[in-house]
């Protein structure tokens, strides 16, 4: 069946030779387009046809699967996919009854989902399209596509040579609504025309692979019902169930074995293990009783309707959801009520006192919330949730997180958590151990590595806050769901263990000098400098690539419409945001000197981290953008450290 879509001449490629063509009279084709290529889809219930790419086709039921600009997937019949070139064709003949003029004439006015209500159809449209009435209608971003004609019919999405290299500016189409012919066509012409024998190695190559949609799409595409198609998980990460499993105890026991060792006055390696606690002085429930207020204070400065509210990136079936930006001024109003605190002697160090307590308070807590997420997640719609967490293994969803963005009415858990309890918390705590510190050995002032570890620290959360915005554009906003893994890493993992240099430092005074000091703030700095810019490059481009601010900046577009950076600091190396993240880890730990390597316990995990997510998202750009990710990864060979790797 492979081998015959092999030999079968495509209507468009058309360029076999003889022995093929003599086959392929002889053997029905079972399919007119090939995987990867780039034909016009009807828009569900609508005349609209828009530009999309064949991503598989189901031998059975004769649909093939495709994907919009936006990211849309359904399973569409063969009569409602028309070549580039046959469209182009009917439009030149009769500009009157063509779809695309019809789109053309609505593009601002109309979402291709919407339904198509008292929209006038000639008497052959409505014939043709009877059958899609009953038709589910997603709504989606997109707005209708109308093609300028085109000399050339093999234009593809896919790897773009270097003409095709524009400055994001001129790339404005690609990832907004806003799509006038103009921009259309400009963007047009930044497709590569792909050599036909090369085209044709392709075609061999895409139909020997087996893409296929679940047996759920085809069946539900089969009863008529088009919509999302929902995905299921197929690659496991993180060590599949088993290795979710074992994270689930072995994140906690480390945080418990590296808060243990610190405590310790000899925190050594070879002083292992430490001396395990008594189980009943690892909780109290009066300390339980201050973490739950403090996550609820957090609450409610999230809910105070002070602060822009904005869209986040499109979800898979084009809604936007809308998120309000006041973390900077949750820490402020924080900020105060802790300076109140102070001011009427309460003593902060009781945070250090009771640090294990809270650890496992905060662990308790959020165990029971990734059972209450997994538990309503059960309940979620299909197209809501993550990509990356509906593998249908309990444990491993459990932990990557099933839902991707679980909201209680507007209430977002997971952006909340994200930046909020776990992030200021972090704060507060280093601010604790700096009193601790200054209580436990009497001075008067606290030591210069505490002062750098507690500011380097605290400009990277403020940093975060008031950046909030660009949190939206990352990972774990848009593709990781909320789940055990989040939740803790939000919750515990970032305030006790990213914390652990200044617990330290209260336990094992370092003293440093001030040149020290100076060529440590200088590294921060490098590193923050590099960090900031490259998010915000990044941030600003994808927010808006058409910035005049980013007209320096070269980009090469891609299938979906999003463009890639080449040049700045994303031509640099292919996370310059993760280096400038590691140098700043790395100036957190100096100041703790070299006596034992737990100061570095954040540093070496950091990179891991850094490098496995690294990995996971080069995994995912790979899967999004084809050749076009395979043509950055030339241009810009190094992942994370320049030259090395
Ligand atoms: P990034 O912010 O690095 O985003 C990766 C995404 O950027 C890709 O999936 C792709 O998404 C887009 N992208 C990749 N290359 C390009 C390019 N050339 N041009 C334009 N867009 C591109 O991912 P993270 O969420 O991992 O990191 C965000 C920040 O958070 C980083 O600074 C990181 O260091 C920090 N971080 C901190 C942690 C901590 O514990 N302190 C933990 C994890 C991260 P698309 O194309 O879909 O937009």
């Amino acid at each position: 069946m492979r081998i015959e879509a092999r030999l079968l001449p495509s209507s468009r490629a058309g360029c076999h030779t003889g022995t093929r063509e003599r086959d392929s009279f002889w053997k029905m084709p079972n399919r007119r387009f090939a995987d990867g290529e780039v034909v016009m889809g009807r828009w569900p219930g609508s005349v609209l046809y828009y530009e999309v790419q064949v991503t598989s086709y189901d031998d059975v039921s004769h649909l093939y699967t495709v994907k919009y600009k936006d990211g849309t997937e359904l399973a569409l019949k063969e009569s409602d996919i028309r070549s580039q070139s046959a469209f182009k064709h009917r439009k030149s003949q009769s500009s009157s009854s063509s779809p695309s003029r019809r789109s053309s004439s609505r593009s601002r006015s109309r979402s291709p989902g919407r339904p198509a209500k008292g929209r006038r159809r000639s008497s052959s449209q409505s014939r043709e399209h009877k059958d899609d009435k009953k038709k589910t209608i997603s709504e989606t971003s997109l707005a209708p596509l109308s093609l300028k004609p085109s000399e050339n019919n093999t234009r593809r999405y896919n790897g773009e040579p270097d003409s095709t290299e524009k400055n994001d500016t001129s790339f404005v189409i690609s990832e907004q609504k806003l799509k006038p012919d103009l921009e259309i066509a400009r963007v047009l012409e930044q497709y590569s025309l792909r050599p036909r024998k090369e085209e044709k190695k392709k075609e061999e190559i895409y139909s020997e692979k087996k893409i296929f949609e679940t047996k759920k799409v085809i069946e539900k595409a089969s009863l008529k019902t088009i919509e999302k198609a929902p995905s299921k998980t197929k690659e496991l990460e993180f060590g599949g169930r088993i290795g979710t499993f074992t994270l689930i105890f072995f994140l906690p026991a480390t945080v418990l074995y590296l808060l243990l060792m610190c405590k310790q006055d000899d925190p050594s390696l070879m002083n292992f293990p430490p001396p395990l606690p008594a189980l009943e002085s690892l909780w109290e429930a009066r300390v339980f009783g201050v973490f739950l207020l403090w996550f609820f204070l957090q609450a409610l400065f999230y809910l105070l309707p002070i602060g822009k509210v904005v869209e986040g990136l499109p979800l898979s079936n084009g809604r936007k959801l809308q998120y309000r930006i006041n973390g900077f001024y949750a820490f402020v109003l924080t900020a105060a009520a802790i300076g109140t605190l102070l001011y009427f002697q309460f003593e902060l160090h009781y945070l250090y006192d009771h640090f294990l307590q809270f650890a496992v308070s905060a662990a308790a807590f959020s165990m029971v919330l990734s059972i209450y997420l997994y538990i309503r997640s059960l309940k979620a719609p299909e197209e809501e949730l993550a990509p990356g967490g509906n593998s249908g293994y309990f444990v491993y969803d459990f932990f990557t997180g099933h839902e991707l963005n679980p909201r209680i009415g507007s209430f977002d858990l997971k952006y909340f958590c994200e930046l909020r309890p776990g992030l200021i918390g972090w704060v507060v705590i280093n601010l604790a151990m700096l009193l601790a510190e200054m209580k436990i050995h009497n001075q008067s002032m606290p030591s210069l590595s505490m002062i750098l570890v507690n500011s380097f620290q605290l400009l990277y959360v403020v940093d975060a806050l008031w950046n909030e915005e660009a949190v939206l554009t990352t990972m774990d906003i848009t593709h990781d769901g909320f789940g055990f893994m989040l939740a803790f890493g939000d919750l515990v993992w970032v305030p006790f263990v990213y914390s652990l240099q200044a617990f330290y430092l209260v336990g094992h005074p370092t003293a440093i000098s001030w040149p020290v000091a100076a060529a440590i703030t200088v590294l921060n700095g490098i590193g923050y400098y590099i960090f900031r810019s490259a998010n915000s490059q990044k941030n600003s481009f994808r927010r808006n690539p058409a910035d005049p601010k980013l007209a320096y900046l070269k980009s090469i577009p891609t299938a979906t419409g999003k463009g890639l950076l080449v040049t700045g600091w994303w031509g640099f190396v292919r996370h310059p945001n993760y280096l400038g993240d590691i140098i700043m880890a790395l100036a957190w730990s100096l100041p703790c000197g070299f006596n034992h390597i737990l100061p570095y316990f954040y540093v070496i995990y950091f990179i891991c981290l850094l490098v496995h997510r690294e990995a996971r998202d080069e995994h995912h750009c790979k899967q999004k953008y084809g050749l076009a990710w395979e043509r950055y990864c030339q241009r810009v060979p190094y992942r994370i450290f320049p030259y090395i790797y």
